[in-house]
């Protein structure tokens, strides 16, 4: 190594789901002595803007934040989630320019040190060209577990083998997705209900498709993976992917090394998109420990105004205190409407907000169960916690998630996709009161002991060894 700085250019999928744990990431970077140049699209920018203002994205040294266009036509939402596959499109035929652009700027205004690494988005691997170019290391950061990965990895053999397409619309109704997918050992015994949701296609042309085969196929060509897991909770799939792809690191939970950093500077730099409302921080400490349930679809997740309703009676039915976060793009069409009589049943006992601080919220005690969409980064925070979940997968590889945390993990029980309000109420109940939540709280409790271990343990080592053997290289 010489004696310049490093200079790493961080660059996030644009979705909530990405941007955390990548700038938890670049923080970590950040501490260890590199400059950092963090890239969002306009529109997510000016969204981070009017949710935390300015102050909160400048000021620290050496941290960085630019942008680039995401290649979307204008929308007339400034504040909502952007539709994901238009996204994946988007991206992956109009940024590369600007990201060039923008690389040979940075270069040239001689204001900062030489980019000497590039740490991109798994999903966004068009940045390998810039680095080939440049002839600097381009590390692929996966968002997903190991498992939902690994899983995207097996599209083509999926297909190959003939789960997929499927012959008709019929197909997803008619019991053929409770097929258990044969010659995937590392995926033993998964149904084809469990692999990522975009398998379930009658027409193997859509863009994603094609997009999950280039970037699986574009992994094997970085300098290194970092997958936000830990070994001791995805060894199986680590080793499946570590088989045929470049060496890969589990540094997670990232939140967890995160806390461990002592500049209190990098605390001001967050990533909500949606202004956070932290009273809820407050009504949850006046509750009882492990009395209520957190209900949280994350970023994306879009339900119809029925599957809501469902929602809303199952949890006022089964008695249970609840926080409800309700995002104001939740509910498809409409904006969310809450029946008075709802509020009426659950009055004192259920609260409800549009955006939280969901890592402190998880980490309170009167929080004892989460009923979730099982993204990944609420997955993991969940289990870094200590708290059981329902689990209700919308997309992607939530219902992977799903899958490991019911019947692997022993923290999750799942929620029918067709919600309805007694198996929702019969749910919480057994989740908060039943002898089925106490066993997966005692699981919630261990694997939130061994996240914790792996944080100062392997995960922090796996980040060194990311930072020196691959990182470190072209400074
Ligand atoms: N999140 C939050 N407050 C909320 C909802 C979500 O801080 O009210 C954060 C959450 O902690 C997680 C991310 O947003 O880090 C959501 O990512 P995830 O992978 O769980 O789901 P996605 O939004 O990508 O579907």
């Amino acid at each position: 190594m010489g004696s310049r700085k490093p200079h790493a250019i961080c660059i996030p999928f644009p979705a909530q789901g990405h941007i955390n744990p990548m700038l938890k990431l670049a923080k970590l970077l950040h501490h260890d002595g590199f400059h950092i140049t963090f890239v969002n699209t306009d529109y997510n920018h000016r969204r981070l803007l009017k949710a935390r203002g300015a102050g909160a994205l400048n000021g620290l040294s050496g941290f960085r934040f630019e942008t680039i266009p995401d290649g979307l036509p204008p929308s007339e939402t400034t504040d909502a989630t952007q539709d994901i596959p238009s996204l994946c499109e988007s991206t992956t035929t109009t940024c590369l320019e600007p990201f060039k652009q923008l690389v040979a700027r940075l270069n040239e205004a001689g204001d900062a040190p030489p980019v000497s690494c590039i740490v991109s988005d798994g999903v966004m691997s068009f940045t390998a060209e810039a680095a080939a170019e440049l002839g600097l290391p381009e590390v692929l950061f996966w968002t997903t577990s190991a498992g939902g990965f690994y899983a995207y990895t097996q599209f083509e053999k999926i297909i190959e083998m003939g789960y997929a397409p499927l012959k008709d619309a019929s197909y997803l109704t008619n019991g053929y997705l409770d097929t258990v997918v044969e010659g995937i050992p590392a995926l033993k015994g998964i149904r084809l209900r469990d692999i990522p949701s975009f398998i379930r296609t009658t027409n193997l042309d859509e863009f994603i498709i094609e997009f999950i085969f280039a970037e699986t196929r574009r992994a094997q060509r970085a300098s290194a993976i970092i997958l936000n897991t830990f070994e001791a909770l995805e060894q199986n799939t680590l080793d499946a992917l570590s088989a045929f792809l470049p060496p890969i690191y589990a540094v997670g939970p990232l939140h967890l090394l995160e806390i461990e950093l002592t500049d209190s500077r990098l605390d001001r730099l967050g990533s909500n998109l949606w202004k956070e409302e932290p009273e809820c921080l407050y009504w949850l400490d006046s509750q009882e420990p492990n009395s209520v349930v957190y209900v949280n679809f994350g970023s994306i997740t879009v339900m119809t105004p029925g599957q809501l309703t469902e929602f809303a009676w199952g949890l006022a039915n089964s008695g249970v205190s609840f926080l409800w976060i309700i995002r104001p793009d939740l509910v498809s069409g409409d904006n969310a409407v809450l029946a008075p009589e709802f509020l009426e049943a659950t009055r004192g006992r259920g609260q409800m907000a549009s955006w939280c601080p969901q890592e402190k919220v998880l980490g309170r005690p009167a929080i004892g169960g989460f009923l979730t969409h099982n993204g990944w980064n609420s997955t993991i925070e969940s289990m870094a916690s200590g708290v059981p979940m329902i689990c209700w997968p919308f997309f992607a590889e939530q219902q992977t998630n799903c899958w490991y945390c019911c019947s692997h993990w022993g923290v999750g029980m799942e929620i029918d996709s067709d919600v309805k309000r007694g198996e929702v109420e019969k749910q919480v109940r057994s989740l908060m009161a039943g002898e089925e939540g106490k066993e997966m709280r005692r699981r919630a409790v261990e694997w939130k002991n061994l996240a914790a271990e792996a944080a100062k343990g392997t995960s922090q080592q796996n980040l060194r060894k990311v930072i020196d053997e691959v990182m470190l290289t072209k400074v």
